[in-house]
């Protein structure tokens, strides 16, 4: 029986990253005597970032005391410290923050302005969630980055000692993860606003993902495990169907037995695999 294999229409790259690959592309294009670079990965994939690098447009980890040319921010987006280091060091800054990241940064100073004791559902050291925190760092200190109810739990008192508490999340987080923060929450505090930041692509590539895990033996996710929302999925998937997560065709090989004795194979993709690299894992998976 020949085998069914099945991908996600939500898999790959989302808007956001789209968006900022095709925008720092055309960016060197058009000017291509200057320096382009990015602070921090663009997108959480190797073979990007070597893409890019080809193409003259340089990933740095840290920023230079003096320079010129252009800075990229990346989709993550950055704290407003590195936004005026940038501009005082002598570049250019282009900002490519999701739209949707924006919208949590914005939600998260709001409510921190409206004098709730803001939670940020998140990674402490995702860069995303850094970026948001520092945002709202500008307009208030109670601030708190949970990404489980333990780590509340350290701080119950301080919760319960404010009227107003407020959540925000990091868009790639998981709806299992905040549902039992906000129960908790709700059992300990006097007024919530739960903002449900997760955002769209990443919403519809979850439920989309879970809905084939369902119905199919083995699920192959595609995608770095440096991506948060790529091993969120991995995560999530491994609770419902046998899941396989690979960063790129050549790992098949180490899971030639489980694969062989699946007939009904589903593929999903973070939102930073590029197109070529699932192309790939379907073409051996067909056996080219
Ligand atoms: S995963 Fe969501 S928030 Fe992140 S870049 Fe993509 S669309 Fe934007």
């Amino acid at each position: 029986m020949s085998k069914k294999i099945k991908l996600a229409k939500h898999s790959g790259f989302c808007y956001g990253v789209k968006r900022a690959v095709e925008t720092v592309k055309k960016l060197k294009a058009q000017n291509p005597n200057k320096n382009v670079f990015i602070l921090g990965e663009l997108i959480h994939n190797s073979h990007v970032i070597k893409e890019l690098e080809s193409l003259g447009i340089k990933t740095i980890s840290e920023l230079p005391q003096k320079g010129d040319g252009i800075c990229v921010i990346r989709s993550h987006g950055a704290s407003p410290e590195i936004f005026e280091q940038i501009t005082n060091a002598g570049f250019e800054v282009v900002d490519l923050t999701c739209p949707d990241v924006k919208k949590v940064q914005k939600k998260a100073i709001q409510l921190v302005q409206e004098g709730y004791f803001l939670i940020i559902v998140g990674k402490a050291e995702h860069p995303e969630v850094i970026a948001i925190k520092a945002s709202a760092e500008r307009f208030g200190s109670n601030i708190f980055v949970a990404s489980d109810v333990s780590q509340l739990k350290t701080i119950e008192q301080k919760i319960k000692d404010h009227k107003k508490v407020g959540v925000v999340v990091q868009t790639t987080q998981r709806i299992t993860t905040l549902n039992p923060i906000v129960e908790y929450l709700t059992s300990i505090s006097k007024e919530l606003m739960v903002a449900n930041t997760i955002c769209n692509s990443t919403t519809l590539r979850q439920n989309e993902a879970k809905e084939l895990a369902e119905e199919s033996d083995l699920m192959i996710v595609v995608g770095s495990r440096k991506s948060a929302n790529t091993t969120h999925l991995a995560e999530i998937l491994k609770g419902i169907s046998n899941t396989i997560h690979i960063e790129d065709d050549k790992e098949l090989k180490t899971y030639e037995d489980i694969i062989l004795d699946a007939n009904n194979i589903s593929i999903t993709a973070g939102a930073s695999t590029p197109e070529t690299i699932i192309e790939n894992v379907i073409n051996k998976l067909k056996g080219g």
